[in-house]
């Protein structure tokens, strides 16, 4: 009989099935795609930023508290360092950005991380099966007996559940997990989306998609019933990217779990295109500029803006300023109401957060049902869980695949352990 079976061939699933072998145990790992590790071939846009740089304790508090309390014990059980020597020991070479992301040296990509990781795993003796859809988990009495898989039944003493979230659907993960553990008296904290474009009304203008924002900050704020905005949710900096349904790129993503989470309460985005200067700064600039330029038009005053010229006619419009008057004319109060824009323009009330087109989703099992020692619930004996099936939704940055990479691991280790003992 199989000891460990293993359901969801992704990241947490490979790693959990290569280190249950490796401890003795005899593994199976069922996916239901055609190949295993969907997910990861199209992260980081195909390159995978496979984890982050740095100190494990730095990694872990960018997690909300509760969930770096639980990564705490996997993170420092199996490090980012652990995980990249998995590849580089089988001559991948891997880089990292100024921003502390890491991937592999172009041109191997995520087809190659999945290929050392699938070798790792078929070496260590796992038994594959693809094309394998489970349908349900099999308990007695508060104890793993096995799944169903269409007619059949395939009995193990320990399961390791690694079926990620519910987001891009077409990789697999349609979110089974959740039904099969909420069925089984777990908890699942509610489900929103993270890391997930942003859809707005009105939808930018047909010639803004495509256009990209350089380092700048995005601001989401509740918008209070009368429309006007509020309080502010959370903002993030770095690149955003208009698209024909709204925004995306890393800021959009870094504030969507914020604005799903506080639906259906609405929210508003505006854009700080000079986050390193103060209001006072900018209206100082804007007049030492104007002075200096008093024949020039508006539109040719923020022309070194950091502003692509197909949005700095729409700036200085939703300032409520005619792009053609001279800067000699530029009122103290104009001068104000331009500062103000730049400081916080407002492109649009958010409409949706895709869940389905999210990096990750976010909620999941509860974390107080599920020993983060060991990744075994504390509900049913001999079932573990790892991944995104957790609640767990890291920020961008190679911060989500580390958590699947170290929970897998420690699933792998305890259900070895306990399966052999
Ligand atoms: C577009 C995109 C880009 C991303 N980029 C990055 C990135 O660059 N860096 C980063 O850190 N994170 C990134 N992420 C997030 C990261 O991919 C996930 O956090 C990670 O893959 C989760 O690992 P997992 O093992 O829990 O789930 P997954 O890797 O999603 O694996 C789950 C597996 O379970 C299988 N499965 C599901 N249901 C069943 C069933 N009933 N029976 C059998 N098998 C089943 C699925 O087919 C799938 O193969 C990205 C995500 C997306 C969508």
């Amino acid at each position: 009989m199989t000891e460990v079976i293993v359901v969801g061939g992704g990241a947490a699933g490979m790693l959990a099935a290569w280190r249950a072998a490796q401890r003795g145990a005899r593994v199976t790992l069922l996916e239901k795609k055609s190949r295993l590790g969907t997910k990861i071939l199209i992260s980081g846009g195909g390159k995978c930023n496979l984890t982050h740089a740095g100190e494990m304790e730095e990694i872990r508090r960018q997690f909300r508290s509760n969930e770096a309390g639980f990564l705490k014990p996997s993170f420092y059980r199996f490090t980012n360092e652990d995980f990249l020597e998995l590849l580089t020991g089988q001559g991948m070479k891997v880089y990292t950005r100024p921003d502390g992301r890491i991937f592999p040296v172009p041109p191997t990509d995520a087809k190659d991380v999945v290929e050392i990781l699938e070798r790792h795993v078929r070496d260590a003796g796992v038994k594959v099966r693809l094309d394998c859809p489970v349908e349900k988990i099999l308990v007695e009495g508060g104890v793993v007996t096995g799944v169903q898989v269409g007619e059949k039944v395939l009995p193990c003493t320990r399961l390791i559940v690694a079926v990620g979230g519910s987001s891009f659907p077409g990789t697999g993960c349609t979110g089974d997990g959740w039904k099969w553990l909420a069925e089984l008296g777990h908890t699942i904290v509610r489900l929103t989306a993270a890391l997930a474009p942003l859809y707005l009304d009105p939808t930018p203008p047909d010639d803004w998609s495509g256009v990209a924002l350089r380092d700048c900050v995005l601001r989401a704020r509740k918008q209070n019933p009368d429309s006007s905005t509020g309080k502010e949710r959370m903002h993030w900096r770095g690149d955003l990217l208009f698209t024909h349904k709204g925004v995306s790129g890393p800021t959009a993503l870094g504030v969507s779990r914020e604005i799903a989470e506080a639906l259906p309460e609405n929210s508003t985005v505006e854009v700080d295109l000079y986050p390193d200067e103060a209001f006072e700064q900018v209206t100082a600039r804007l007049l030492a500029q104007a002075q200096q330029n008093p024949k020039k038009t508006l539109l040719g005053l923020i022309d070194d803006a950091p502003l692509p010229e197909r949005l700095r006619k729409p700036l200085l419009e939703s300032a409520k300023l005619d792009p053609a008057t001279r800067c000699a004319q530029l009122t103290a109060k104009d001068r104000n109401r331009l500062a103000n824009t730049i400081k916080g323009w407002q492109v649009g009330r958010v409409r949706a957060v895709p869940l389905e087109r999210g990096e990750v989703v976010a909620g999941g099992v509860a974390l107080d049902e599920v020993d983060s020692k060991t990744m075994e619930s504390r509900k049913i004996k001999g079932l573990y869980l790892c991944g995104e099936v957790l609640d767990i939704a890291g920020p961008v940055g190679g911060y989500n695949l580390q958590a699947a990479w170290s929970t897998g691991i420690v699933a792998g280790d305890s259900a070895a352990q306990n399966a052999v003992e």
